[in-house]
């Protein structure tokens, strides 16, 4: 652990701690924000009246649509002057996102980074061969200090030029490497396609984030990379990625919230109520320690749920695995889909592979989804696939049509939503070029 005495710091201790901060907290930008005075007034809300974490349901939420509101320092808690760096967030459409840092907000950004990383599996001298986007995007450079932090090495390569990332993986032997689940599929075809072998490079770990994915890229990638694959979580607004973390040798349990510095609630998507443990939900957090642009209850947009687990390593609450953002959950025919609900299905196909696109039309007026999904390299190598194909199937085609009918009907079953399956070669469907990847390609009006 690279902070063993915070990150398991006793419950009540942490509660403590969380308390003292936000009580600074509120007063702070109260004094110095424009508009959470605002906010605070017309809730009628004190800053007296806060006086422990528990009364943090009590605050204002702040959303997305505030940010772009005060555009682009109206949120800063210091002068201009003492700003250390800015960076926006990646959004796509409108204006982008404005977040700044002190001195202090990118040591506490490096920090959560390191703690991220040696949760990752990551040791001092190791390489880290940091494929996240450089520039204003906070993936590259907020992983690029927090490895140095931690002791690693660390290669600046950022995203693209897939070719030049493995002769680098090989020549330089890094251990780690950080980038999106959807480059990290691209980068493990394309030693494939190379016909590079595992033992050509020396990767341990993969620091996988900044998109949803579920088991099956997992697995992918630990299997075409020879790594143990791990989920990083964090948005700019907050910090920037190391938010969260999934510890290696706990994986699939869900990933720790660095609580000392932000603060988790999972509330409910429409009314805002506050939801139990356990329970998925719009997650929202409170920057407790941020100094330039602290954000009181910030209103992520990302769905998920978050619960304590006794058998872990660390005191710090974890939060499941992305379902989706708000935003982008499709309503199909009234019922809502993640994309990561089909890409859990496609799982259970060993003659397919999660690289898949939902393609959403309208025909009059009915949603239409076609989910176009690759066949395994191997295809047709293995016949008899799940021992379901019977001996008159000996027609190909029949076999890719029985095979898209299956998922079709697993989809049914399970989504409730009628899909047609479209079942592509390999390396049909686009794939990461370096960055976030759009899974879904809505072309309704
Ligand atoms: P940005 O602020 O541009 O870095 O984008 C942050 C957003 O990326 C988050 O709000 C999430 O929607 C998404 N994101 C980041 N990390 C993950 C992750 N590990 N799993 C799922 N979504 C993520």
């Amino acid at each position: 652990m690279f902070n063993k005495e915070i990150e398991t710091l006793e419950l009540t201790e942490l509660r403590e701690l969380q308390s003292r901060r936000l009580v600074n907290l509120v007063n702070t930008v109260y004094e110095k924000v424009p508009f959470y005075k605002k906010a605070f007034d017309e809730k009628g809300i004190k800053v007296s009246d806060i006086k422990s974490i528990n009364d943090i349901h009590k605050l204002p939420f702040t959303k997305k649509t505030d940010l772009r509101d005060n555009y682009p320092f109206g949120f800063l808690t210091v002068p201009e002057s003492e700003l250390a760096r800015i960076h926006c967030s990646s959004g796509t459409t409108g204006k982008p996102t404005v977040v700044a840092y002190t001195e202090n907000d990118l040591e506490l950004f490096s920090e959560v980074v390191a703690r991220s990383l040696a949760a990752a599996g990551a040791k001092p001298g190791m390489k880290l061969h940091n494929a996240y986007g450089y520039g204003l995007f906070t993936g590259g450079i907020g992983v690029h200090y927090g490895g140095e932090k931690l002791g690693l090495s660390v290669i600046p390569v950022s995203g693209g030029m897939t070719e030049r990332q493995i002769n680098l993986l090989r020549d330089f032997k890094s251990e780690v490497i950080c980038c999106t689940p959807s480059y990290a599929q691209t980068i493990g075809a394309e030693l494939k396609k190379r016909g590079i072998s595992l033992s050509e490079l020396n990767l341990k770990y993969a620091v996988l984030g900044a998109e949803p994915w579920t088991e099956g890229i997992r697995q992918q990638v630990e299997e075409s990379l020879g790594v143990v694959a791990t989920n990083i979580f964090g948005l700019s607004e907050v910090i920037g990625p190391g938010v969260s973390q999934e510890a290696y040798d706990e994986k699939g349990t869900g990933s720790y919230i660095w609580e000392d510095h932000f603060f988790p609630e999972v509330v409910d998507r429409y009314t805002g109520e506050p939801l139990p443990y356990g329970e998925e939900g719009v997650l929202v957090f409170t920057t407790l320690t941020k100094e330039a642009m602290p954000f009181v209850r910030y209103w992520t947009n990302d769905i998920c749920s978050i619960d304590y687990d006794q058998q872990g390593s660390r005191t710090h609450i974890k939060m499941s695995a992305i379902k989706g953002r708000a935003d982008d959950m499709l309503i199909i025919r009234g019922v809502n889909l993640f994309h990561t609900q089909v890409e859990e299905l496609i799982h259970d196909f060993v003659e397919l592979v999660p690289n898949y696109q939902l393609v959403v039309t309208k025909q009059g007026i009915m949603d239409k989804v076609e989910v176009k999904v690759e066949l395994s390299q191997n295809y047709g190598k293995s016949q008899n696939v799940n021992g379901v194909l019977t001996s008159e199937m000996v027609n190909e085609n029949e076999k890719l049509s029985f095979l898209s009918k299956r998922l079709g009907k697993k989809i049914k079953d399970n989504i409730g939503i009628s899909m047609n399956v479209t079942l592509m070669a390999h390396n049909q469907i686009p794939k990461s070029e370096g960055g976030k990847l759009s899974r879904i390609v809505d072309l309704r009006e």
